[in-house]
């Protein structure tokens, strides 16, 4: 017997023009996220949508990567059948005759409301077929196995497992966001969050050379790597931060550096935001989690920005985000070693916790910030990656 997915998604807010929209997409990730899996395109199936699986389709291989698609609810390998009731009460059967359980349930669906029979005559008809043939007992509340029959049309489908998705919107309805990448274990996340609001993200890391070595490079890099997984495909923008930082700490008094970094920072990853049509920039500050992240600071940061600074992790704490990059799959390598914050050598021993933004202003004017955002932007090196599963020709 063929097998299909079944992908569910939620229809809340998705009305008219943008229902169609927001299923293209999805259609259009399921069927990337499944590259190289042996399946037909997905189709849109009156508020579902189904993947077709070939006979050599590796079902462990489509449930990993169906799990890192945005968008998807739950989804389920069922057996395609017709709306007969026949058919229906054969597919259960093969299904549930393999299982072990004591107690059941079938649960019916239709979509179709012209259909003879009501879910209940239905769920009550497969029920007794399967009763027929074991010794079982019907419980409706906290049955061991559930069978899940969904009629859409002239088709049904049987499936006992809904494997939970990832929840959120498919990537590519939201804009794109220019996200700084640290290397760090917060920024990661923050990609993470917004990439599940269905945007896209460019990503940006500052590096110290040349006063550095590469370590953090390769830190991001294996954080994009990672991160690709659930948009396909990505971009990470390197910039040489070492030089500049250097003319800040030259220039500048020590205790607004850090402040004076992210400003140049935020210049330079909204002239990327600018190459690369992005609507907004994001980062992994957390609210008075180190002493750059005060208010005062954040304000005095903000301030540099024309796009608005997304901050996912603004009320998170710090175990909270540690769980979430656990969960993620990227905390290991946010703590490989590596260079962090670009040059410690440049770091003042002790930032100013609360600035002012006239002060900031007043320092910052002693710095040409047109010369070094151009400086920049002008050595900076992109990369591309893609899933590892992507054919290189799509
Ligand atoms: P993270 O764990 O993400 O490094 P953090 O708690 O260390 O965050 P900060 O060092 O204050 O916090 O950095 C705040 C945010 O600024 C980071 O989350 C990241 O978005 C951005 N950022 C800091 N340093 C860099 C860098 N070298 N390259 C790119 N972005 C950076
Ligand atoms: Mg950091």
């Amino acid at each position: 017997m063929t097998s299909s997915v079944i992908v569910h998604y939620h229809e809340i807010g998705l009305k008219g023009k943008n229902r169609h929209f927001f299923e293209d997409v999805l259609r259009n990730n399921l069927d990337r996220a499944l590259g190289g899996v042996d399946h037909e395109g997905a189709r849109r199936l009156r508020g579902r949508i189904e993947v077709p699986l070939g006979e050599g389709a590796n079902l462990d291989v489509a449930c990993t990567r169906l799990s890192k698609v945005f968008g998807v609810t739950s989804f389920s390998f069922a057996n395609p059948t017709t709306t007969d009731l026949g058919a229906m009460q054969d597919t259960a059967w093969q299904l549930l005759r393999e299982e072990p359980f004591e107690t059941f349930r079938i649960a019916a669906r239709r979509s179709e409301k012209a259909y003879p029979m009501t879910s209940m005559e239905i769920n009550a008809a497969v029920g007794s077929y399967v009763l027929d043939r074991r010794p079982a007992r019907v419980d409706l509340a906290n049955p061991d196995m559930t069978c899940f029959i969904e009629l859409t049309g002239k088709q049904s489908f049987v499936y006992t497992r809904r494997h939970p998705g990832p929840g959120g919107l498919p990537v590519g309805v939201g804009g794109i966001i220019v996200c700084l990448l640290s290397g760090g274990i917060d920024s990661p996340v923050a990609a993470y969050k917004l990439m599940r609001r269905g945007c896209r993200i460019v990503f940006v890391h500052f590096h110290g050379e040349p006063f550095t070595d590469r370590s953090s490079q390769g830190v991001a890099r294996e954080l994009v790597q990672h991160l690709t997984e659930y948009q396909m495909r990505s971009l990470l923008y390197l910039v040489p931060f070492g030089e500049i930082q250097r003319e800040i700490s030259l220039q500048c008094d020590p205790d607004y550096r850090i402040v004076l970094y992210r400003r140049l920072m935020i210049r330079i990853a909204e002239q990327i935001a600018r190459r690369e049509k992005a609507l907004a920039l994001g980062t992994g500050e957390s609210l008075g989690q180190v002493a750059s992240q005060t208010l005062q600071n954040l304000r005095s940061i903000d301030e540099a920005a024309t796009l608005p600074v997304l901050r996912p992790l603004i009320g998170d704490d710090k175990r909270d985000i540690i769980a979430a990059a656990e969960a993620l799959g990227t905390y290991e390598a946010s703590i490989t070693p590596h260079v962090e914050d670009c040059c410690p050598l440049f770091m003042p021993p002790q930032p100013v916790t609360r600035s002012r933004l006239e002060e900031v202003l007043a320092v910052e004017s002693k710095l040409d910030v047109e010369a070094l955002v151009r400086r920049g932007m002008g050595s900076v090196k992109v990369e591309r990656f893609d899933a590892p599963w992507l054919d290189k020709a799509q």
